[in-house]
């Protein structure tokens, strides 16, 4: 039981690492791949829970990218975190995410809502790569929106004064990083761009020159139409399939860590190429 995609409240989860490791094993997952936004900060103690409770543990990140203006998130599986190309990338999405941060307040500020900044890391906790749930649970807790959906709707989501993108690498830049440090490029959620097929295949074949071997071909609980489709689109681009849940919060049953159906038999799973990939799992 697999599940690649998984966050903790290094990025923007609310579990401690710890915390998702004996989780996912209490719902049966063997092996987890911690894959927090942009950073690498709770694999450390990721790896010491799954050595007590032994199961598997991939060390994971999901990078954000631009791609032709639509954010795009690629995961890197089986990553050397000690690399130096990994230690730099997380450094200079680190400084992205700060500018972006201080653009979202300053934007907020500009539509009427003070102290967004400040509101949005005292609501990440020290340490925690500031990303936009921090300001839609900050907009929330000031009464300025009702619940998060609403924050995203009006100030956060794609072409709300929020939505600041421009600061992210490319698609092929993080395959570029996730490659040098030992690891596994693959698009993450794909059916959740909500693009054309046509783009779709536009965006994997810019995936697969920039040397991206694999793709979610299972995200959360998802329709079966979807899951044959994407099998297929794998197939297509003779991309790996991935699987995970993209695990944030519990209570959460479409996003519950091993909480989804198994990848299809027409597909080559991605873990065929651990055994390839010069990080030994704990
Ligand atoms: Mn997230
Ligand atoms: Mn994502
Ligand atoms: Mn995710």
């Amino acid at each position: 039981m697999y599940d690649l995609h998984a966050h903790s409240n290094y990025s923007d989860g609310i579990l401690r690492p710890q915390a998702v490791v004996s989780r996912a094993k209490t719902q049966g997952v063997t092996a987890l791949a911690l894959t927090d936004h942009d950073t690498l900060g709770g694999l450390a103690e990721a790896r010491q829970e799954a050595l007590v409770q032994g199961i598997e543990l991939i060390a994971g990140i999901e990078f954000s990218c631009l791609w032709n203006g639509i954010g795009i998130h690629v995961v890197g599986l089986q990553v050397d975190p000690d690399s130096r190309v990994m230690q730099e990338a997380v450094t200079s999405q680190h400084q992205a995410r700060e500018r972006r941060a201080e653009t979202i307040a300053a934007k907020l500020e500009k539509a009427g809502i003070a102290g967004a900044l400040d509101g949005a890391r005292q609501v990440a906790g020290e340490g925690a790569v500031l990303g936009r749930p921090h300001f839609a649970k900050f907009l929330v807790a000031e009464g300025h929106c009702k619940s998060i959906n609403a924050a995203f709707k009006r100030y956060l989501g794609a072409g709300k004064p929020g939505d600041v993108k421009q600061l992210w690498p490319s698609v092929g830049e993080a395959v570029d990083w996730i490659r040098a440090a030992g690891g596994i490029a693959v698009l993450a959620h794909p059916d959740k761009y909500k693009m054309t097929r046509t783009k779709l295949g536009r965006l994997l074949q810019e995936f697969v020159e920039a040397g991206g071997e694999a793709m979610e071909v299972v995200s959360g609980q998802q329709s079966p139409n979807t899951t044959r489709d994407m099998a297929l689109i794998a197939n297509r681009f003779e991309l790996y399939a991935s699987c995970g849940s993209d695990f944030h919060v519990p209570d959460q049953p479409w996003q519950e860590l091993g909480g989804y159906s198994p990848l299809p038999d027409n597909c080559q799973p991605v873990w065929q190429l651990w055994s390839r990939s010069g990080m030994v799992a704990s």
